[in-house]
């Protein structure tokens, strides 16, 4: 049976209206607009097209946006004052510092530097602590999109069995901890798992986060199971003509989605969700900042 395509651009349009409606709802009852300042260092073409999409999606919903863009070789000193004057600035209620960093910078000081609860990427050291110990958090926002569309599937999760392909601190391990918190029985494989078809197979969930083009064939996917593929790689696409590439994800998605009971597309599915959950993040930063009831639904 062909699988039920787990449609994410269409749920990010829905939690993206639902910040819209708590947007509003914060400016016309309490006069507050929230704001999410974005730090560019450097000029990554692919950095520079998130970040203007960042800012262009975080004014739709009625947020500020505030881009500060710094030359590649602006010294460390230099950014974290920049950082410091945003933990201070009221205006501001999120903090994105864009990776990768240029190497002369180190990452982590950069990160930690950040106020926690303006850190809407959910990476400060303290996020991190208050997540493995199932405490209130940002949580990093392509997790948190994971988690939200299997969810809006499932209902309830308990009692599944979820392997996570890939151990990085971006996905892979606080998508292992949200789904920790939800009940699941939680696998976490890496390049260094044994049998890795075998571990797969056992799984209701998967979520592949792996960053190498279709390598999860359809034959590692038990009948029925729910698959979320976070890769997003380029591909040569002779078939389209002479130099032109595609986007795949981790997963061989024809042959997947014979046997997935549910799986996400790529493009189309987690991509879209890590915007509309930054946006999220962002929203409930602001109520936490003023003690206000935070907006259901969008969080862990
Ligand atoms: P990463 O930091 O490079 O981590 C990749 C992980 O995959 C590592 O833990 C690595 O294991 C594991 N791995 C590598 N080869 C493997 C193999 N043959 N078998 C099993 N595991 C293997 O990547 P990432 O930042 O987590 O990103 C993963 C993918 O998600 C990338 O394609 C990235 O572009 C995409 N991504 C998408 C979004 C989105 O919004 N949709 C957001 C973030 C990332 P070791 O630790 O043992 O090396």
């Amino acid at each position: 049976m062909a699988a039920t395509v787990i449609d994410g651009k269409a749920f990010a349009a829905k939690v993206r209206g639902q910040v819209a409606e708590h947007v509003a709802r914060l400016k016309e009852e309490h006069g507050i607009t929230p704001g999410l300042a974005v730090v560019l260092v450097g000029e990554d073409p692919a950095s520079q097209v998130y970040v203007r999409s960042k800012g262009k999606s975080t004014v739709e919903v009625g947020m500020n946006s505030f881009e500060h863009k710094l030359d590649a070789e602006t010294p460390e000193a230099d950014l974290l004052a920049l950082i410091d004057q945003l933990n201070n600035d009221a205006s501001v209620h999120g903090i994105l510092v864009q990776l990768p960093l240029p190497k002369h910078l180190d990452e982590d000081l950069v990160i930690n530097s950040i106020a926690p609860e303006k850190d809407v990427d959910g990476f400060h050291i303290s996020n991190v602590g208050l997540l493995g110990t199932g405490q209130k958090s940002m949580v990093p926002c392509t997790p948190l999109g994971c988690l939200m569309m299997l969810r809006e599937h499932h209902g309830s999760l308990s009692g599944l069995d979820a392997v996570v392909i890939g151990r990085s601190n971006i996905v892979g391990k606080p998508m292992a901890q949200l789904l920790l918190g939800d009940s699941c029985t939680v696998t976490i494989a890496h390049s260094r798992t044994k049998d890795l078809p075998d571990v797969v197979r056992r799984a209701d969930i998967v979520v592949a986060a792996v960053g190498r083009p279709e390598m999860v064939p359809g034959d590692w996917i038990k009948e029925g199971a729910t698959v979320i593929d976070v890769g997003i790689n380029r591909i040569d696409a002779p078939e389209k003509g002479e130099g032109k590439t595609r986007l795949v994800g981790d997963v061989d998605y024809a042959s997947a989605a014979e046997r997935a009971g549910a799986i996400t597309p790529v493009p189309g599915g987690v991509g879209p969700m890590t915007i509309a959950c930054l946006l999220a993040n962002t929203v409930t930063a602001a109520c936490r900042a003023s003690n206000l009831a935070e907006p259901e639904g969008l969080t862990a």
